[in-house]
């Protein structure tokens, strides 16, 4: 599908790598001016050669695991002139049993995952409302829907996030800003490979119906397709995008 985001401002946290670069690669693709958030100070390699090409990407550094990140985010957003979608993508995992979870842990999971995307769904609905409305799609998970041992601090944040998703579309569907949510299944990205390492991704891969891991580019379009003009009545919905993983 050709989408046509032009004119329209993208907010992308986490875009440095994973779901999140390959997300805001799509939309810069598409014609959207891209702003692009991380943890490092600098743009990582591919945002600086898109940059160095004359792209209409932009990159600020937002760790939401420390307090006050939202000021400079802000101010980005104002220098471009407003926000017309915001995609909640940065997230982060640590296994743990219920029995053995480190209470700093389990709290930074639920501030980067959960607590921010609230935040700055706040902050950035009154500006699409002033552009006429807008669109935010969460990154949640399959285990913000079911779960598996040791997935306590991310099922809690992703479960929770689906949570927020509901409500947040409700409070912003009068003035036409809708939310939603995509689960994805298991991503062949940094992430995973941390987590579950080469023979858990080929364990996992074994079992699924597709026989097949997701690459970046199996979430990619349905996030556009929420973000999109074309997405004109769907709010408050999770998509799952897991290889048929939920169905069984
Ligand atoms: P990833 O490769 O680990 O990338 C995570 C992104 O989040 C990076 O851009 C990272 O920036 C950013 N980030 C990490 N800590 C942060 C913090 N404290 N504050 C702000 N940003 C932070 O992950 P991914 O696999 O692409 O996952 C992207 C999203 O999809 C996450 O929400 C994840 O939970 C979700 N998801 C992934 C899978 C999967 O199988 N991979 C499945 C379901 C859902 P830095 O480079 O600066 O660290």
């Amino acid at each position: 599908m050709n989408w046509d985001f032009t004119n329209k401002v993208v907010l992308v946290t986490g875009a440095s790598r994973g779901i999140g670069q390959g997300i805001a690669e799509a939309f810069l693709h598409a014609g959207a001016v891209v702003l692009a958030t991380a943890t490092s100070e600098a743009p990582t390699a591919w945002m600086a050669d898109r940059m160095a090409a004359g792209e209409p990407l932009h990159y600020i550094q937002a760790d939401f695991s420390v307090p006050g990140w939202q000021d400079a985010l802000m101010a980005a957003i104002e220098r471009l002139g407003g926000v017309d979608v915001c995609i909640n993508n940065a997230g982060i995992n640590k296994v743990a049993d219920v029995r053995e979870v480190d209470p700093d842990d389990y709290r930074r999971i639920l501030e980067v995952n959960l607590v921010a995307p609230a935040l700055l769904t706040g902050l950035v609905a009154p500006l699409m409302i002033r552009r006429g409305g807008g669109r935010i799609v969460n990154i949640s998970s399959i285990f913000g829907i079911g779960s598996r041992a040791g997935r306590i601090s991310y099922s809690s944040s992703k479960a929770g996030l689906l949570g927020q998703t509901r409500a947040a579309a409700l409070d912003l569907a009068p003035q036409g800003v809708l939310v939603n949510a995509v689960a994805p299944g298991f991503v062949r990205t940094e992430l995973t490979e941390r987590v579950l390492g080469e023979q858990g991704m080929a364990d996992a891969a074994s079992r699924l119906p597709m026989r097949r891991l997701a690459e970046v580019a199996d979430i990619v379009p349905a996030v556009l397709f929420l973000a999109s003009a074309q997405n004109s009545y769907i709010t408050g919905q999770v998509l799952a995008v897991d290889g048929g993983y939920l169905a069984e």
